[in-house]
């Protein structure tokens, strides 16, 4: 549950902030928009394909689609994910409506979204949700007793107050979950931001400090006890920050994987009352766990018997009421706003209220929600067509696999293995969540927001000692999205993601392959890149690889990690390619796979040329096409520290200078920018 999103293709939508507007009236259901694959108004015909593909591709919707005040970037997902965000609040509006004859799932998310639209309450209200909490904390009379409390505000604010805890596939056991903690306890979105000493972030950290302060004025503090609560709780996350792993070490799943018996962990951090923490969360019995920063705990130990208690006080007081503020009243609302959403990524404007309380549902509710929203946007038709597709990408793997030249036989027997052990799960699960035990109440946001997150909590705790369940999503139907999960092994499609523009049928093949065929082609080649090819068949940590078809695999992706460290995200910040590399190998292989699987589809049909391109130039333009996109500078430095993707950008540009299909494609010469001598192409899989 902690590390939940595995490989996925995109960063998940973060929002944040507060907005003013009226609960707009119950309307009829509109319709998700239609928008081609391949679109030639989104081209630029006047750029060079051969010197800047993307912008060729993607330049006349640059232009013709400026980020909308309340985002922090703005793109075909995006984009798709605001359509799609209209299209849900048409469903739960209905669903709002307490006509009494409204079965439980309509219940559900039509209660919850009604109580989350009620601004007037929550104005009320005001900081009244949390006072049960503040007071607990004020209570609090030893470090020993903060367990209890951080199992509380773990669950009900769904931030990792202190670290974070919860259930995890055994790596070496891919048929059981077991207990995990981890680290956590930070308000800005990196340990980087904490110990970085350029400009930039100095800034950040002063910014941050300013943030807190105003949060502890808004619970009644004078500007000068404000200050220096804010230097407490600062000084205390550097501590934890320090102590912290990077993402990019993050990436080695050796470096996480740290198994010990439960009593181990009571002496590896004794300060910590561990017996209550579990026993107020209610989990499982359970030994064996996995603590995967034991340095973090460490610090953590340490920190709990050297600060003062009431340090930790303040500590805990700020990020009750910090990640709880989108739900309390607008003082809140707006200061959350101001340096999440406005300061750190961008964003001129709030968003409608509407939207974050359609984005709340589907975090919350998603699997109640999603039933709805599959039942109106996708037909079995859809679901079989993508099928299809997914397994003729699957079948150019193995050609692929078995075409290696450098590649040993045994090594080889291995992939396909794995490759044949893929499960792929496309649209929505076959088993919907039932959410029937959370208590919705229409007239309690807050309340309804920490219940959902305590159940989604208890759920993955309870799995503790269970088999694991294949068939589980980590992420909602409608979620425009994908992702690859190592551990179990699986490629995951929701719904959301199996739309126009993105999955078009109405458009023929090529446009389909180079868009959706290579999303799926880059969710399969994740089981391969650096990170996942640590793992078997199974899904346990376990290598499958001869010493020297390792060697040369780790030779071939250092030419992609070189090749994108050249790159600039924004200023003079360079992508971080070992940050990144997972998810450029991906991009790579899995448009290769596209291209072999579009031709295999299409073989022995006279392809024509449409709109003066050539079936290959539609295959590329229509790949070009998924990540057309305008970032503010703000966001672009959030994600050079934090997004284990490259910017849109390379996302094309990197991988068609590495396939000779392109240059053949569009005639492009040796010396051009978008094609590189052959010996300096990068090949992988
Ligand atoms: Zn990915």
């Amino acid at each position: 549950m902690i590390r939940n999103f595995w490989c996925a293709l995109l960063l998940a939508c973060v929002i944040a902030g507060p907005a003013f507007a009226q609960a707009p009236a119950a309307t009829s259901q509109p319709i998700l928009p239609y928008t081609p694959s391949l679109d030639l108004a989104s081209m630029d015909k006047t750029a060079d394909p051969c010197v800047n593909f993307y912008q060729y591709s993607c330049g006349g919707w640059k232009k013709n689609n400026p980020i909308p005040p309340d985002q922090t970037s703005w793109s075909v997902y995006g984009k798709l994910y605001q359509d799609n965000l209209v299209f849900l609040k048409g469903i739960l509006e209905q669903a709002s409506v307490d006509s009494g004859q409204r079965d439980a799932v309509t219940r559900e998310i039509g209660d919850f979204y009604a109580a989350c639209m009620d601004e007037a309450s929550a104005e009320k209200q005001g900081i009244t949700p949390v006072t049960g909490d503040l007071e607990a904390i004020a209570n609090l009379k030893s470090t020993k007793e903060i367990a209890p409390v951080a199992a509380r505000l773990q669950q009900a604010f769904g931030r990792s107050v202190l670290f974070g805890a919860g259930s995890t596939q055994d790596p070496d056991n891919s048929e059981l979950v077991i207990a995990e903690i981890d680290q956590g306890g930070l308000g800005l979105p990196d340990r980087d931001y904490y110990t970085k000493e350029d400009a930039k972030s100095k800034e950040t950290r002063e910014r941050y400090l300013q943030h807190v302060q105003k949060v502890f004025e808004l619970m009644g503090e004078t500007p000068a006890a404000a200050k220096k609560d804010a230097d407490t709780v600062m000084q205390l996350e550097i501590a934890l920050a320090k102590a912290s792993l990077t993402r990019v070490d993050r990436r080695d799943p050796y470096k996480l994987k740290h198994k010990m018996k439960y009593a181990d962990l009571t002496e590896l951090a004794p300060n910590f009352d561990w017996k209550t923490y579990y026993a107020t969360s209610e989990y499982p019995q359970f030994e064996i766990m996995n603590v995967a920063t034991p340095d973090f705990f460490k610090e953590l130990n340490a920190k709990l018997a050297s600060e003062p208690l009431d340090n930790w006080k303040t500590y805990l007081r700020f990020h009750v009421v910090d990640s709880a503020s989108p739900f309390l009243s607008s003082r809140f609302v707006d200061e959350n706003f101001a340096f999440y959403r406005q300061y750190l990524r961008g964003a001129k404007e709030q968003q409608p209220r509407w939207k974050r309380c359609v984005t709340y549902t589907d975090r919350q509710l998603g699997e109640a929600l999603g039933q709805v929203y599959v039942a109106k946007v996708f037909s079995p038709e859809l679901k079989q067509s993508t099928l299809d597709m997914v397994r003729r990408i699957e079948d150019s793997m193995a050609i692929r696999i078995q075409q290696l030249d450098w590649m040993s036989p045994e090594t080889k027997q291995q992939a396909l293995n794995k490759l044949h052990g893929i499960r792929n799960k496309i649209g929505y699960p076959d088993k919907w969540r039932d959410y029937s035990s959370v208590k919705i109440s229409r007239a309690d946001f807050a309340g309804n927001m920490a219940r959902a997150s305590e159940f989604e909590h208890h759920r993955d705790f309870n799995k503790i000692g269970k088999p694991v369940d294949r068939g589980e999503w980590d992420m909602s139907p409608p979620t425009v999205n994908a992702y690859y999960n190592p551990q179990m092994n699986d490629i995951n499609f929701p719904a959301g993601v199996l739309q126009p523009p993105l999955y078009d049928a109405k458009m023929d093949a090529a446009p389909n392959y180079g868009n959706t065929g290579g999303t799926i082609g880059h969710e399969l080649t994740h089981g391969f890149d650096d990170e996942g090819s640590q793992y078997d068949a199974a899904g346990n940590l376990k290598n499958w690889w001869t010493k020297d078809d390792r060697e040369k695999f780790d030779a071939r992706t250092k030419c992609v990690q070189d090749q994108y460290a050249d790159y600039i995200v924004v200023d003079d910040i360079h992508i971080n390619s070992k940050l990144t590399l997972g998810e450029d190998v991906a991009d790579l292989g899995g448009e290769l796979l596209a291209y072999m699987a579009w031709q295999d589809a299409t073989k022995g049909q006279a392809l024509q040329p449409r709109d003066g391109l050539t079936p290959e130039q539609r295959f590329f333009v229509g790949f070009a096409q998924w990540a057309c996109e305008n970032d503010r500078a703000e966001e672009l430095r959030v994600r050079a520290a934090t997004d284990p993707h490259s910017p849109g950008e390379y996302r094309i540009n990197g991988v068609v200078v590495n396939m000779p299909e392109f240059a053949k494609a569009f005639a492009c010469k040796t010396r051009q920018p978008m094609t590189k001598p052959l010996e300096k192409v990068c090949k992988i899989w």
